[in-house]
């Protein structure tokens, strides 16, 4: 077993980390402050290959494999989760869908746009009344001659309004249940695709978040995603895939936040020495580094366990959840290492403690993971009976 990163990997990491402290750190607190989306940003990083990460150099993309995209996600979560997100969005719930169920020709036609960042990309499955039970949405998709027409709305929907092409659910009748659902690529640049203001969120602020209604939107024929009906397969691999890029993003906003509280126990002194010098908060630190270590080996492992052929939905949701959650854990404590100052806005750990709530939430709340690992487990006590 080689832990070790081959010169790409560790390419992709210099080069990522110089990035996000170069072009992200010095606008990171402001952009939290007024929420501004950083359109440069996204061109600059579609420049970069990192739009399309793991998209083939034939598409337009860098061709990357996929912990590469991982390593480049942690690394800009690690200074801004906000950009991170977006970033993630694009690669993998929407380069990854086209790339895996795509036809040759939808291949040739989103992927270079998307993966140059011409065009930003994202993901509509969850609606108002269908979140964790995502096969309960009601979005309808009907034929119209020369093309199909979908009417619904569909809600949190991460870069609506600044984003282009959308991985997008629709049932063609609720009543048949999964079977019901189809995957398109929907093209966000017309009447019928209205986004509402954008969500007043906790934190991810200057991630683009809003409602999106869906009032006669078209879609060409021949840009259905998969199989008529097989759409849930398509939103479910998906997901396996892009929980990853949470998990990822997990482990950026912790690694930067144990890095603060280094920061701050270094320099604050309290009863004669500096806050470090008190075992109890060494060992905190500690403690935050090991299960830092252990969330990125757990995630590495995925990585690489989504490489094998076979279903990969268990080792994709222990590393979503055991790296979500330590991350809250993690960011928890390092606000505590800063006493009161990490309860003002003008330290980093504010921000970062708003920031990482959300991944225990998004692409499947800790909860689903739960179900998804349970599931697996179920299937393999059937095998040992
Ligand atoms: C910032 C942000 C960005 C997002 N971006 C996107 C996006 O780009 N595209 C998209 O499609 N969606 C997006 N989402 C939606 C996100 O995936 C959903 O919020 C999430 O799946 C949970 O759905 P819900 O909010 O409706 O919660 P609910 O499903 O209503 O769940 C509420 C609570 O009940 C629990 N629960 C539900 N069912 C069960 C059960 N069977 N057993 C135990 N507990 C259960 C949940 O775990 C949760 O704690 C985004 C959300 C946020 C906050």
């Amino acid at each position: 077993m080689d832990f070790a990163l081959d010169d790409q990997q560790r390419m992709v990491q210099e080069m990522v980390r110089s990035f996000a402290e170069d072009r992200l750190r010095p606008g990171a607190a402001e952009r939290d402050r007024t929420g501004e989306f950083p359109h440069e940003i996204f061109e600059e990083m579609g420049e970069l290959g990192l739009l399309g990460m793991f998209v083939p150099e034939e598409y337009g993309g860098a061709g990357m494999d996929l912990l590469s995209y991982l390593l480049a996600v942690e690394e800009l979560a690690r200074v801004d989760a906000s950009v991170a997100v977006g970033m993630s969005v694009t690669n993998s719930v929407c380069c990854y869908p086209i790339l895996t169920f795509g036809t040759e020709e939808q291949k040739r036609r989103y992927l270079p746009e998307l993966a140059s960042g011409r065009a930003i990309g994202g993901f509509m499955l969850t609606e108002p009344h269908a979140g964790s039970d995502a096969a309960s949405l009601k979005t309808r998709y009907r034929d119209a001659g020369d093309h199909w027409v979908l009417d619904g709305s569909k809600a949190w929907i991460t870069n609506a309004g600044v984003g282009r092409y959308f991985v997008c659910l629709a049932t063609r009748e609720p009543e048949l249940g999964v079977r019901g659902i189809s995957a398109f690529i929907l093209d966000a640049d017309q009447d019928g695709v209205i986004v509402d203001r954008p969500e007043a969120k906790m934190g991810l602020k200057s991630s683009r978040t809003a409602m999106v209604t869906l009032d006669g939107a078209r879609v060409p024929k021949d840009a259905m995603l998969g199989e008529e009906g097989r759409g849930f397969r398509v939103a479910l691999g998906t997901l396996d895939h892009s929980r990853l890029g949470i998990a990822a993003q997990a482990v950026g906003i912790a690694q930067a936040a144990l890095e603060e509280a280094l920061r701050y126990a270094s320099e604050r002194q309290q009863f004669g020495r500096p806050l470090i010098g008190h075992q109890a908060i060494a060992f905190r630190l500690a403690e935050m580094d090991t299960e830092i270590a252990a969330a990125r080996a757990l995630l590495w492992h995925a990585a690489w366990a989504a490489g094998q052929p076979g279903r990969h939905s268990r080792e994709s949701a222990r590393a979503k959840l055991y790296a979500s959650e330590m991350a809250n854990r993690v960011v928890g404590q390092a606000l505590q290492v800063h006493g009161g100052y990490g309860y003002s806005r003008e330290y980093t750990i504010e921000r970062l403690y708003r920031d990482v709530r959300v991944t225990t939430i998004y692409e499947g709340t800790s909860e689903v993971q739960k179900l998804v690992i349970s599931r697996a487990l179920a299937e393999l006590a059937g095998t040992l009976a």
